[in-house]
């Protein structure tokens, strides 16, 4: 690490407080309790996915209730309302009234943790190994929502102050990972508890350790499976077949025209409300230390070629474009050996990643058109959406919130911090459309933190360089967020 910054760093600081570096040194201060205190809370199972686990969502709910009520939170609450697995709700008023108030999102349900016998420790029994910490929510998000608690702590150290320079508020849900089921209700019932005028959305990756990034946008997505029926039992391939239609046949030509030669997708109007990237945001993409071979091995699992469609680079195709998938094909007999058979039906299951301004439900309905126009004659055509989809969200790169984000990332990680997204999904646009406020991405973890996979971990000193910038931000955003801007 150098203190120096390079020149096409960052935009200029506001002046330090004391010291050069008060926020890091109360983070130090404070990282062997941090550490001790997130093994604690990693070893409860809050698996939102598994009834089984639904008691440990409770008690990890209230094993933050607790820790935030050590802290001096003057206001901790669990809400546990309806059918809603608990969330964590709190506030710190700033000591001036007309400070901004700031509400911090994140979630404390982790992933299952099978396969178990693919961890090389216990998913449950947090290890230290090296400069990581191994455990099932240790990256996703325990570890983050943890790291804002430590970055509150160093924040009021630093300043040496009773109460936050902007009002914190805090809501950390238990059903991320089942997708945010009940989420939309929550809101709804507590719009006053929640009402701010910035939502830091703390449940995404930097772009690497070595080039931390903020990150700007999450795609959306929608699913659906469509199902072509020919007739009503598979019937003899000799017999029969060469005078039927053959459903497996004509799903396989609706799944080819889905992307052109260019590797754009056909469905109409498919590309109508994308909204690009900024000039500025592509200049900062290019600019990453991007390894196409190291990405393809880890990342890509071993693919063996970038492709997409034309006129994008790799991390452009991931992050801003969106995207046709087949997840998954059924037809017909798939067991050992032969079976001449015509199937009766044929399979499909497809996703759509999503990006501003695109609407799940949008597209949903040009794929029930581009179905319709891709049913030969005798075959019958179902399409079953799954759900209402994600909506995707980006951030305006330029907002002052997000330029106060990128200053405390790059005075905590001591160098210029780019623009970066993340293809994956979240409630990222719930939020903003239930508050009516921005948002902005704030995350200290890492893209290869193994979440949702066996042995995930997180990067210890990422993540107190993540508390450092969170301690940091809160002083600037004082400055910076206009109330009900
Ligand atoms: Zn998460």
């Amino acid at each position: 690490m150098t203190e120096d910054r390079t020149s096409d760093a960052a935009p200029a600081d506001p002046p330090p407080l004391g010291g050069h570096h008060p926020e890091r040194d109360a983070v130090a201060a404070r990282a062997d309790g941090f550490v001790a205190e997130l093994r604690d809370w990693l070893r409860i199972p809050s698996i939102s996915a598994d009834p089984a686990h639904h008691g440990d969502v409770g008690r990890s709910a209230d094993w933050l209730a607790e820790a935030l009520r050590r802290d001096g939170w003057p206001t901790v609450e669990v809400w546990a309302d309806g059918p809603a697995l608990p969330a964590v709700y709190a506030c710190w008023p700033a000591a001036d009234p007309a400070a901004p108030t700031v509400l911090v999102y994140g979630h404390h349900d982790v992933q299952p943790a099978d396969p178990l016998d693919a961890w090389h420790h216990p998913p449950f029994e947090p290890t230290v190994l090296g400069d990581e910490l191994h455990g099932r929510g240790a990256s996703d998000d325990k570890g983050q929502v943890a790291m804002h608690l430590l970055g509150v702590r160093a924040h009021l150290a630093a300043t040496g102050a009773g109460a936050p320079a902007v009002t914190i508020k805090l809501l950390v849900e238990g059903e991320e990972e089942t997708g945010s089921p009940n989420l939309k209700s929550l809101l709804a019932d507590h719009t006053d508890e929640l009402d701010c005028e910035l939502i830091v959305f703390t449940d995404t990756p930097l772009f690497h350790r070595d080039a931390p990034t903020v990150c700007t946008g999450q795609r959306g997505v929608i699913a659906a499976e469509v199902v072509f029926s020919g007739g009503e039992i598979d019937v003899h391939s000799g017999r029969v077949g060469g005078g039927v239609p053959n459903p497996a046949t004509a799903l396989a030509r609706l799944v080819a025209a889905l992307h052109d030669e260019h590797g754009r997708v056909r469905l109409p109007g498919f590309y109508a409300d994308v909204r690009p990237p900024t000039d500025a945001e592509r200049a900062s993409y290019a600019a990453l230390p991007f390894d196409e071979a190291a990405w393809l091995a880890d990342t890509a699992g071993g693919a063996r070629a970038t492709v997409g469609e034309a006129g994008w680079t790799t991390l452009e195709r991931v992050w801003v474009r969106p995207t046709a998938e087949v997840n998954g094909l059924h037809a017909g007999y798939t067991g050992p050996g032969v079976k001449t058979i015509v199937p009766a039906d044929a399979t499909a299951k497809l996703s759509f990643r999503l990006v501003p301004d695109q609407r799940p439900e949008l597209i949903g309905a040009a794929l029930r058109e581009f179905v319709a126009e891709h049913t030969p004659h005798g075959i019958l055509a179902e399409v079953r959406l799954r759900g209402d989809g994600v909506p995707p969200y980006a951030v305006d790169v330029e907002h002052p919130a997000n330029r106060a984000v990128q200053e405390a990332l790059a005075d905590a990680f001591d160098q210029p911090i780019r623009f970066s997204r993340t293809g994956g999904s979240g409630p990222a646009a719930l939020l903003h459309a239930a508050l009516g406020v921005p948002i902005v991405y704030f995350g200290a973890t890492l893209p290869d933190d193994r979440i949702h996979a066996p042995n995930e971990r997180v990067v210890l000193p990422v993540l107190l360089r993540g508390a450092e910038a969170a301690a940091g931000l809160w002083r600037r955003l004082a400055s910076r967020t206009e109330r009900g801007q």
